[in-house]
C-alpha cells in the first residue's frame, strides 16, 4: 500500500517536514557524499553572497540555480565539492554596521573605537551568514554548511597578499594619482567597477550656464555649461572639438557677445544675430578669466582654450569645462596638456583652506553661493534644471564627487591586456554576449585601484619607506621575519585593522622603521582570490590541480564587472587563463508589472514570506522556468505569479500522483518486476512510454548545455499535456473500479508507476521537495536524491507512434470545435464522425480512443488530400437524444456525489421525481446509471430535507435527490 494522497495539500507544510526528514535520516550528508569514488567530477564554484542581510528574492534565485546544476550533476554521478561562500569585508558590511550605531561619519567610527568596530563588523558577518544558510537550507539547497569559505579569514586575506606580492614582483604595483569618484559620506575613493551595479541613478540637478571673459577681446566670452556647480571652483581650461563649427553671437539683453557650437544655438533661449562662423580650431591657445581667480588657491592658475575630440554636440554649449581635480577624464587631459590643477576637497568633501568664504563648506551644499558670486561678477547667463544619471555610492546612495587623490594601482599593460582578453574568448559564456560584454570591459578598462579608506577590510600588505622602498609582505612568516617585534606577530587576533597596524617592519634597504599604509584593499580582491583560496592553491597542489580551473559558476549579468571581472583578472595573473570554463550569467528579478523592485517602492519581497506563502517548490519553477535562468532577461516574481504556478503545473502533477495512489491501493496494486513484453501495453500505453523517452532525452541534451528553462518548460508541458489532460484521462475507465479487466489495470498502474518515477528523478533538481515526498512514497527508497538521472543510450527514435497520437489529438480537437460551432455538448452522442487526411488510416485503438473522446457512434477514414479535416453527423435519431439526456442525468447525480462529499466508492441512494418522460428514463436506464454513479438503489420520489436539486434537460424538469446509504 501506498500512503494516501492528502486531496489539498499544504505545500509549505510538506516542505518543513520534508526537511525534518531530511535532517533525521541524513538524507543530505549522503548526498554530499554519494559520488566520492566518482571518477567524474564536476568542478563547480559558488560565488560568495554578502553576509549582511537577509535574503531577498533576487539572491534566492541565483542560489537555486546554483543548487539545481549541483542536484543534475549529483544524480548523474559526479564528485563533487559542495563548498558554500560568504563575502564579509568591505563597504556593505560596514555601512550597515554604521547604520545599526547611528553612525554617519568616518569620525564616529574612529572615536568609537576600530578594534570595537571590526568586532561589531565581524558579528554581523556571523550573524546573517547563520540566517542566510538557514534560509538557503529551506530553499532546499544541499550544502556542506560546515564548511563554507568566508573571505574575511586569515586564509583568504594572505592569498590576496601572495597575489599582491606576485603583482609587485611583476612590476604592476604602483602608487598613482588620479581624479576619482569619491564618496565623501564613507571618505573613499570608488572604482569604476564598483560603479557597474546600481552605482548610477537618476538624479535632478540644477545646472548652470557661465561666460568666461576671453582674455584680449574685451566684451566677448565663452559659454559653457556644467551641471555640477561646485566643480568651477577648480576650473583651468575650456575644451573644444577643433572639428565642430563654432559662432559668435550677439544675444538680445546681453553686453558681451558670447561663444558658442553652432549646432547648440538652442540653448540660448533667446533672440540672437550670429556675427561670424569659425572651426573650433580657432578658439585653441585663446586664454580667458577663470570664475573664481581672486581666490586665493585660483591666483596663480592660467586659463585656456584646448583641443579635444571627445567634445560631443549633443548637450551643453559645446565647449567643456575642464577642472581636473574634479574629474577623471579632466584629469587625464591635465597630464596631456600639462595643465594647472586645483584639488579642492578634503576626504569629507569639504573645500580647504584657499577657497575664501566656501573653505569649511561641503561642496553637495553650495550651489546657491556660487550662482549668487557669478551674478556678482556678471559671469551667470542662465540656470536649468535637468534630470540626468549620476554616479553614487553604490553603499550608501549618496551622490559623488570627483576627488585628487593618491591611490594603489595594479597596472593593466598592453600584454596583459592582451592575455586577459585571449584567456576570456576560451570561456563558454551563457548568453554568448556576456562574453562579448566582458571583452568590452577589458579593452576599454583602466589600471585597477586597489585601496580604499576604510577599516574593516583586507589590510594591504604594504610598508613604504621614506628611502623609497616598497616593501610588500606576501605571508605571515614574511611579516614574522621583518617585524620589529616578532612575538607581536603571533599574538595578532587576525590580520584586521586595527590589530594590525601595531605592526612595524624593518625597512630591509635601509633598516628604518616602517608602518604600513592604512588603507584597505577593494572587497572585490576579496572574492576575486577564491578559486586559488578555497582549492589549497599554495598548501596542495595535488588537489589544486584536482578542482581547477572550475567547470561552472553562475551570478547576475552585472557581475561582468565585478566578480566575474576580479577572478578572471587574478587568475589570468597568476596563472595566465581563466578560472573556470562556462559562464552563465543570468537575469534579474523584477515585481508582477516588470518593474524593479526596491525597498523604498514597497513591492519588494523578502525570502521568508515568499517561501512561507508560496514554498520553496513554486519559486524554483517560476525561477528555472524563466528564461532568465538562461540569459538576462527580467524574471517577474510575485504572489500571482505563484499562485498561478501552482495551480499550472505543481497541483497538476499532485493530481496525477494522487490519482495513481487512490486506484493503485483500491486494487491493492504493488510494483513489481516486470519484463515489459510480459505487459500487453496499449498503443496508450506505449505511446506515454515513448513521449517520456523523448523528454528525457531532450531534457538531458538541455541541461547538458545548461539551460534549465527549457527543460522545466519541456517537464511542464508533457505533464500537463501528456500525461495529465491526455493519458490519465483516457486511462481513467480502465482503472475505475467498474472495470472488471486486471491484467488491463495492472497495465496503466505499472505505467503511471513507471512514468512517475521518472518524473520524479527529472524533476528532483527543480522542485527537490515535492519530487522527494512522491518518490519516498512509490518507491520506499530513503530519496530521490540519492538516487540517479534517467539514462537514454542513444537518442530515441522519431516515433510514428507519437505522430499518429498528434494526429488522433488533432483529430479531436477538430472534433471539439466542430460541436461548440453547433452548440453541441459532448454529453450529447453522436452517430458519426469522417475524418479526411493525407495520411493511412490510424489503427482502431486510436480511432477507438477518438470516439470515446468525441462520443461518436461510428469513426470512418477517406484518403483526401491537403489539411486533416473532421465531419460530424449532427443528424440526432431519439435514440441518441435519449442517451443524450441520460448521460445528462448520469452527470447531475455525479455532481450531487460531489456536493455530499462521497468518496468515489462511496455507495448512494438516488430520489428523483418530477416530468414523466423523464421518470420513465429513469427506471428503463437504471442499470447503466448505475453502474456508472454507484448507486445502491434509487427511489421515484420527493424526499424532503436531503441534498437535491431541480436540473432542466432540454426544457423538462427533473429533481434529483442523493443521500448516503
Ligand atoms: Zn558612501
Ligand atoms: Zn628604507
Amino acid at each position: 500500500m501506498f500512503k494516501p494522497v492528502d486531496a489539498n495539500p499544504d505545500f509549505s507544510k510538506l516542505e518543513r517536514e520534508t526537511l525534518e526528514r531530511w535532517k533525521k535520516d541524513g538524507i543530505i550528508e549522503k548526498y554530499l557524499h554519494k559520488n566520492d569514488e566518482s571518477k567524474k567530477s564536476f568542478r563547480f564554484l559558488d560565488g560568495p553572497i554578502t553576509a549582511n542581510n537577509s535574503m531577498g528574492v533576487h539572491h534566492a534565485h541565483g542560489r537555486a540555480l546554483k543548487d539545481f546544476f549541483q542536484r543534475y550533476y549529483n544524480l548523474k554521478g559526479y564528485k563533487q565539492r559542495f563548498q558554500n561562500g560568504f563575502d564579509c569585508q568591505g563597504l556593505w558590511v560596514e555601512v550597515e554596521v554604521e547604520k545599526e550605531m547611528g553612525f554617519n561619519s568616518k569620525r564616529e567610527i574612529e572615536n568609537y573605537g576600530l578594534a570595537n568596530f571590526s568586532k561589531a563588523c565581524r558579528r554581523r558577518v556571523d550573524k546573517f551568514s547563520q540566517v542566510q544558510a538557514e534560509q538557503s537550507q529551506r530553499l532546499g539547497m544541499f550544502m556542506d554548511w560546515e564548511n563554507s569559505y568566508y573571505t574575511m579569514s586569515e586564509t583568504n586575506n594572505l592569498y590576496i597578499w601572495h597575489f599582491l606580492k606576485e603583482c609587485q614582483k611583476q612590476g604592476w604595483l604602483y602608487k598613482g594619482t588620479d581624479s576619482m569618484p569619491w564618496c565623501s559620506r564613507c571618505g573613499t575613493a570608488i572604482s569604476n567597477h564598483e560603479l557597474s551595479d546600481g552605482g548610477y541613478q537618476i538624479v535632478k540637478h540644477e545646472s548652470v550656464y557661465v561666460k568666461f571673459p576671453i582674455k584680449g577681446k574685451k566684451g566677448e566670452s565663452l559659454l559653457i555649461w556644467t551641471t555640477t556647480p561646485w566643480t568651477l571652483l577648480a576650473n583651468v581650461a575650456v575644451a573644444v572639438n577643433p572639428k565642430f563649427d563654432y559662432v559668435k553671437v550677439e544675444v538680445e539683453g546681453e553686453k558681451d557677445t558670447l561663444i558658442v557650437g553652432r549646432s547648440r544655438l538652442q540653448i540660448l533661449g533667446k533672440k540672437y544675430t550670429v556675427l561670424a562662423e569659425f572651426k573650433g580650431g580657432k578658439l585653441i591657445d585663446l586664454e580667458y578669466d577663470g570664475p573664481f581667480d581672486k581666490l586665493p588657491a585660483n591666483r596663480k592658475v592660467e586659463h585656456r582654450v584646448i583641443s579635444w575630440d571627445e567634445v560631443g554636440e549633443e548637450e551643453g554649449t559645446g565647449l567643456v569645462h575642464i577642472a581636473p581635480g574634479a574629474g577623471h577624464e579632466d584629469f587625464e587631459l591635465h597630464l596631456k596638456y600639462k595643465l594647472d590643477l586645483i584639488a579642492p576637497l578634503d576626504e569629507n568633501g569639504i573645500y580647504q583652506e584657499g577657497f575664501g568664504d566656501f573653505t569649511g563648506k561641503s561642496a553637495h551644499k553650495v550651489k546657491n553661493e556660487v550662482f549668487t558670486s557669478l551674478k556678482k561678477k556678471g559671469l551667470f547667463y542662465k540656470t536649468e534644471w535637468i534630470e540626468h544619471s549620476y554616479p553614487c555610492c553604490w553603499r550608501c546612495k549618496e551622490e559623488l564627487v570627483f576627488r585628487t587623490t593618491s591611490e594603489w594601482f595594479i597596472k593593466v599593460t598592453p600584454e596583459f591586456r592582451r592575455k586577459i582578453r585571449q584567456v576570456n574568448r576560451a570561456v563558454n559564456w551563457i548568453p554568448v554576449h556576456a562574453g562579448k560584454r566582458m571583452d568590452d570591459w577589458l579593452k576599454n578598462m583602466g589600471d585597477w585601484p586597489i585601496s580604499r579608506q576604510r577599516y574593516w577590510g583586507l589590510a594591504l600588505p604594504f610598508f613604504e619607506c621614506e628611502c623609497g622602498e616598497l616593501t610588500v609582505v606576501d605571508s605571515k612568516k614574511e611579516l614574522k621575519k621583518l617585524a620589529l617585534e616578532p612575538r607581536k606577530v603571533d599574538t595578532l587576533p587576525e590580520l584586521h585593522r586595527p590589530w594590525i597596524d601595531g605592526i612595524k617592519i624593518k625597512c630591509p634597504q635601509c633598516g628604518e622603521v616602517v608602518e604600513r599604509i592604512t588603507d584597505v584593499g577593494d572587497c572585490w580582491l576579496d572574492a576575486g582570490i577564491v578559486p586559488f583560496s578555497t582549492v589549497k592553491y599554495l598548501e596542495d597542489k595535488k588537489y589544486w590541480r584536482e578542482w581547477y580551473p572550475f567547470d561552472f559558476i553562475t551570478e547576475y549579468f552585472s557581475q561582468i564587472k565585478l566578480w566575474f571581472y576580479t577572478t578572471l583578472f587574478m587568475s589570468t595573473a597568476l596563472e595566465g587563463k581563466a578560472p573556470w570554463k562556462t559562464v552563465l550569467a543570468t537575469g534579474f528579478i523584477v515585481d508582477e508589472k516588470g518593474e524593479a523592485m526596491h525597498k523604498s517602492k514597497g513591492n519588494a519581497i523578502w525570502f521568508d514570506e515568499a517561501v512561507e506563502k508560496m514554498g520553496a517548490d513554486v519559486m524554483r519553477w517560476i525561477y528555472f522556468l524563466s528564461p532568465a535562468s538562461h540569459s538576462d532577461a527580467k524574471l517577474p516574481f510575485g504572489f500571482h505569479l505563484a499562485d498561478e504556478a501552482r495551480r499550472r503545473f505543481h497541483l497538476i502533477l499532485w493530481n496525477v500522483y494522487k490519482f495513481f495512489v487512490t486506484y493503485a491501493n483500491l486494487d491493492d496494486w504493488k510494483p513489481a518486476k516486470k519484463n515489459p513484453s510480459e505487459l500487453k501495453l496499449r498503443l496508450l500505453d506505449k505511446w506515454l512510454l515513448e513521449r517520456l523517452d523523448q523528454v528525457v532525452w531532450e531534457v538531458t541534451q538541455n541541461l547538458d548545455k545548461y539551460d534549465a528553462a527549457a527543460a522545466g518548460n519541456l517537464l511542464e508541458g508533457f505533464v500537463i499535456n501528456d500525461l495529465s489532460t491526455w493519458y490519465v484521462r483516457l486511462v481513467r475507465d480502465r482503472v475505475s473500479p467498474s472495470s472488471q479487466d486486471k491484467k488491463d489495470k495492472e497495465v496503466a498502474y505499472h505505467v503511471l508507476h513507471q512514468t512517475l518515477l521518472i518524473l520524479c528523478r527529472l524533476l528532483a533538481p527543480f522542485i527537490p521537495f515535492m519530487s522527494d515526498k512522491m518518490y519516498k512514497n512509490l518507491t520506499g527508497e530513503p530519496s530521490v536524491h540519492l538516487s540517479s538521472w534517467p539514462k537514454l543510450k542513444v537518442k530515441p527514435k522519431a516515433s510514428i507512434l507519437i505522430e499518429k497520437m498528434n494526429r488522433a489529438r488533432q483529430i479531436v480537437e477538430l472534433g471539439h470545435s466542430g460541436r461548440k460551432e453547433k452548440g453541441v455538448k459532448v454529453r450529447q452522442p453522436l452517430a458519426g464522425l469522417t475524418y479526411f487526411s493525407n495520411h493511412p488510416r490510424l489503427e482502431s485503438e486510436l480511432e477507438a480512443l477518438i470516439q470515446k473522446e468525441l462520443n461518436v457512434k461510428t469513426i470512418k477514414y477517406e484518403r483526401e488530400e491537403g489539411e486533416l479535416r473532421v465531419d460530424l453527423d449532427f443528424n440526432l435519431t431519439p435514440d441518441l437524444i435519449e442517451e443524450g439526456k441520460v448521460r445528462e442525468i448520469t452527470r447531475q447525480i455525479q455532481v450531487l456525489r460531489k456536493s455530499l462529499g462521497c468518496k468515489f466508492n462511496d455507495l448512494v441512494r438516488i430520489y428523483f421525481h418530477g416530468d414523466p418522460d423523464l421518470v420513465a428514463l429513469i427506471e428503463k436506464n437504471q442499470n447503466d446509471i448505475q453502474k456508472e454513479v454507484l448507486i445502491a438503489d434509487s427511489i421515484q420520489s420527493f424526499k424532503p430535507n436531503i441534498l437535491g436539486k431541480e436540473v432542466t434537460i432540454n426544457q423538462a424538469k427533473i429533481w434529483l435527490g442523493i443521500e448516503k446509504r
